[in-house]
């Protein structure tokens, strides 16, 4: 079959959860047997948000071939499972760089370089290449960021015209996802605000073909009618999206209102069907644990969901291999000293995640050194990873001035150093050591164990590492090296002998895990602080 294109567009505000729409309508057509790929449009000057704080921007999201992207595309290969690439991801900075590249090489033959056609151009060969030759797609679903009414998204929404010009009807779909806010006083959804962001969508010539809206309150039939009369869409196309729990229950959510039959019937595809067990287990567990855990999650980017966004992700993923919701305990590093006992205390487990820059880094060393004194179940990702050792190396191997030159360029100890290939480089973006590195295991090790194998691969985003000359003090003393990639001779993975679960690793697995597919590290670290907290509650049980 041709590949069919559908475009999500926002509407009224943003944060409505386009990237989870979109990736669930991709879950949809994967269980009817479709191959789906996601591309997202972020309409920012930025080449990649690999240089953006994220507080502004959320986690950095990085895929296989080590391009540094969008979170939502964390959510595609969660929902969806297909591999992203560089591909999956195309900012206003990297469609400019392209051209303005190629009108310095003259390519343009004389031209004047504009907007339309050229910026338009290089936005429909973007949408184009993601399914092109050896990766041929059933569908592509392209999310462009930001709402309808931004001129920031002018360009990519112009493209997404052209480009609906161009391909036959039954190729295309546009769907918008709006709002429509339920007054309580008047006791009313309202649906101007969604009239308005249509309107300005057919103002630049894009009709939706589906309205997805989001909701507290069940939309009556009044609502649905006046929406498709003044929206021209038919009734049947404007879907309900209440607020659910999970985001997980979205996929469900559209697969009962129908959502697969309705785009097979616009696209005129045969009508196929799918019972979506799968989805509705995994959501029931989601939903009814059998115990749950308290993971202490020590950064500093602290109650910003987004900023750990996939490794929140990993949690639901876990939780439901284990049987237990997990909770997470916000512990701001900074407030941490002095503080231990009664910020971890009650913890079943302690995470470190990864991070940049000094601020809070010498709390990290406390979580680490609370959790292995305190035989609490620890996982330490990158950074969290690399405060351990330094931990280790203090307290345990009598290394005082042990640090990691980020954080004092002088240090006498570098247990963490840069990389050599990192010391010339100057240029910000795109330049750490990025994307996936194959790592072996060493068996006997829990990580081995975790895995099934000796054999891994696993995505990175850093520019330090384990400084090998203290390999062998850190050995004695009882730190095992359990993954290593045997090329560069790089530390990937780090535990602690004596001790139930304490495993650093350099590599962000957190960027792995999926639904149905949970990362084995992550899933035995849950598994361990479940362990831990039924431990604690058996000794409380026998005192009483
Ligand atoms: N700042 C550290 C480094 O660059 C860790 C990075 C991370 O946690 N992703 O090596």
């Amino acid at each position: 079959m041709d590949t069919k294109y559908i475009f999500f567009t926002g509407g009224v505000i943003s944060g409505l959860g386009k990237g989870i729409a979109a990736a669930s309508v991709g879950a949809l057509l994967k269980a009817r047997g479709y191959s789906v790929t996601i591309q997202k449009f972020d309409p920012y000057i930025n080449i990649d948000p690999g240089t953006m704080s994220p507080l502004q921007h959320g986690e950095v999201y990085v895929t296989e071939d080590g391009s540094e992207a969008d979170l939502d595309l964390g959510h595609y290969e969660r929902f969806i499972h297909t591999e992203m690439t560089k591909r999956n991801n195309l900012t206003t900075g990297q469609v400019y760089h392209r051209v303005i590249t190629k009108e310095r090489k003259g390519d343009y033959l004389g031209a004047t370089v504009q907007v339309i056609p050229h910026i338009t151009n290089e936005i429909k060969e973007a949408i184009r290449k993601v399914s092109a030759n050896s990766k041929k797609f059933d569908f592509v679903i392209t999310e462009v960021g930001g709402t309808v009414g931004d001129i920031e998204s002018l360009p990519f929404l112009e493209a997404i015209r052209q480009f609906c010009l161009e391909e036959p009807r039954e190729n295309r779909l546009i769907f918008h996802l709006t709002l429509v806010p339920y007054i309580k006083s008047s006791g009313e959804s309202k649906t101007k605000p969604t009239q308005h962001s249509v309107m300005r969508l057919r103002e630049i010539g894009l009709q939706p073909d589906v309205l997805l809206c989001r909701t507290s309150k069940k939309l009556d039939i009044e609502t649905i009618n006046k929406l498709s009369l003044f929206c021209n869409v038919t009734s049947e196309s404007v879907i309900e999206a209440r607020d659910v729990k999970s985001i997980y229950e979205v996929p469900l959510m559209f697969h009962k209102s129908g959502v697969s039959e309705l785009i097979q019937d616009k696209l005129g595809l045969p009508e196929t069907t799918d019972d979506f067990s799968d989805w509705k287990e995994y959501v029931r567990k989601i939903k009814h644990p059998k115990g749950k855990i308290t993971i202490a999650l020590c950064g500093k980017y602290n109650k910003l969901v987004d900023s750990y966004k996939s490794i929140l992700e990993a949690f639901v993923h876990a939780g439901v291999d284990n049987s237990v919701k997990v909770d997470v305990k916000w512990v701001d590093t900074e407030e941490l000293a002095g503080n231990e006992k009664e910020m971890l205390g009650n913890v079943d487990g302690i995470l470190i995640p990864p991070g940049f820059g000094k601020r809070g880094v010498e709390g990290k060393i406390l979580a680490a050194r609370y959790a292995r004194i305190k035989k609490i179940p620890f996982l330490g990702i990158c950074l969290g990873m690399q405060c351990s050792v330094i931990e280790f190396s203090r307290n345990i191997c009598g290394i005082k001035d042990a640090n990691s030159s980020e954080f004092d360029s002088e240090t006498r100890a570098p247990i963490i150093d840069f990389m050599e290939s990192q010391r010339k480089i100057r240029k910000k973006g795109g330049t750490m050591r990025l994307g996936a590195y194959p790592c072996t295991l060493k068996s006997g090790t829990k990580a081995a164990k975790a895995y099934g194998k000796s054999e891994i691969s696993e995505r990175h985003r850093h520019r330090y590492e384990f400084n090998n000359k203290y390999k062998s003090r850190l050995q004695k003393r009882g730190m095992v090296f359990s993954g290593i990639n045997k090329r560069d001779n790089l530390t990937e993975i780090i535990e602690l002998k004596n001790h139930p679960w304490f495993v650093g690793t350099q590599f962000h697995p957190e960027l792995k895990s999926r639904v149905f597919d949970t990362h084995p590290l992550f899933r035995d670290f849950i598994g361990a602080s479940k362990k831990y907290r039924a431990r604690k509650e058996n000794r409380v049980s026998k005192k009483t």
